[in-house]
């Protein structure tokens, strides 16, 4: 080979050197995909044990971020009571807390006892002692919807689940979430003298005993004076699968409306989300007939809010019921007042069950 060519070749071979390989098109740069969080579930009917696997990356580094889904990578062994997950992530749980290990004692007909390991730094194993007589295992991913951050990347989450059904006979029993609204140094809406968190829960606790009575498996996103995050709601009812998500509110007119103005509108509305993937406006549509019924006030138009974060990361029918309109005296009063709490949540289960009946009949299932 003449020596101007020769030279030619091997100034090209030291810029590939040194040139770093285009990314595969569809496929974003490596990120390290780390455990973030782990989240149990005790239900009457199940246990469930979700590990949150999560990655960021630079958004204009993921080709279709649409469709982008991250897939955490595991291998699963299953005998004699003992199921063991190996995770390829980075331990960042904080139940870990800088060790190696760590044994958490379930009390449940179901589950005995869950051990995390992070062997290597790269690595996390994740073994659970179930009955095996009262319990069977199955094993699911949830994804949660992207989350696009200032500094221009996307946290992309997916959580892998260990569903542990009681075994019985028949059909299992449907589960409900129940998402009282606000919560913690969130308030909500504040109007004559009440708080709409304090509201929100004591009906969505009322609520939640009918619907035990009746035999559903309930969750409530919280139970006390927290604040739950917006993502971990909708997270709670789309790693349960619930058949239902409702979140309980009650309403408030635009701080900036004169005072007079703000006391004119009284009554009960529920909001959906029509662009949801299981949209839930037949139940919105019986939730505020009965709402308005029990309570005998007005009914204002159903809002389709696809903008509302528990509405539009739900994979499951989801629902928000604003009961009553806080500033107005009458309603404040009304509802300020434990009966009529009690009839809005009856009639927030009674909506509920005729719209499981009304879906029964549509699919034939009686
Ligand atoms: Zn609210």
């Amino acid at each position: 080979m003449p020596l101007l060519p020769r030279v030619f070749t091997l100034v090209i071979a030291v810029i590939l050197l040194f040139v770093p390989p285009l990314a595969t098109a569809g496929t974003p740069e490596p990120a390290p995909v780390t455990a973030a969080e782990l989240k149990i579930f005790q239900l009457k009917h199940q246990d469930v044990i979700a590990i949150a696997f999560e990655t960021c990356l630079r958004t204009a580094s993921v080709p279709d971020p649409l469709t982008f889904k991250l897939e955490p990578k595991f291998h699963v062994n299953q005998q004699n009571g003992l199921i063991t997950i190996t995770a390829a992530a980075q331990p960042a749980l904080p139940e870990l807390n800088g060790q190696t290990c760590f044994v958490q004692t379930i009390s449940s007909i179901r589950l005995q006892q869950l051990t995390v390991q992070a062997p290597t730094p790269g690595q996390l194993t994740l073994t659970v002692a179930y009955n095996s007589r009262t319990a069977k295992p199955r094993i699911t991913t949830v994804k949660r919807k992207r989350v696009n951050q200032p500094d221009n990347t996307t946290v992309y989450r997916t959580y892998l689940v260990l569903k542990f059904a009681g075994i019985q006979a028949g059909s299992p029993p449907k589960t409900i979430v129940i998402d009282p609204g606000h919560g913690g140094n969130d308030l909500g809406a504040a109007s004559n003298y009440l708080y709409e968190k304090e509201l929100n829960l004591d009906i969505a606790l009322l609520s939640c005993d009918i619907f035990r009575q009746h035999g559903y498996d309930v969750y409530m996103t919280r139970t006390s004076d927290t604040r739950p995050g917006l993502l971990d709601r909708a997270d709670a009812a789309n790693i349960l699968e619930a058949d239902a998500f409702i979140s309980i509110h009650n309403n408030s007119m635009p701080d900036n409306m004169p005072a007079p103005a703000r006391k004119l509108y009284r009554g009960t509305t529920v909001l959906y989300n029509a662009a949801a993937p299981k949209p839930a406006k037949e139940l919105a549509a019986i939730m505020a007939d009965e709402l308005s019924g029990a309570l005998r006030i007005h009914q204002y138009p159903l809002q389709d809010r696809p903008g509302l974060v528990v509405l539009n990361s739900t994979w499951v029918p989801a629902v928000l019921a604003e009961v009553a309109m806080m500033p107005h005296p009458q309603d404040a009063k009304m509802i300020s007042q434990r009966v009529y709490r009690l009839e809005a949540a009856q009639a927030i289960v009674q909506a509920t069950e005729k719209y499981f009946k009304i879906a029964a009949l549509a699919t034939g299932r009686h």
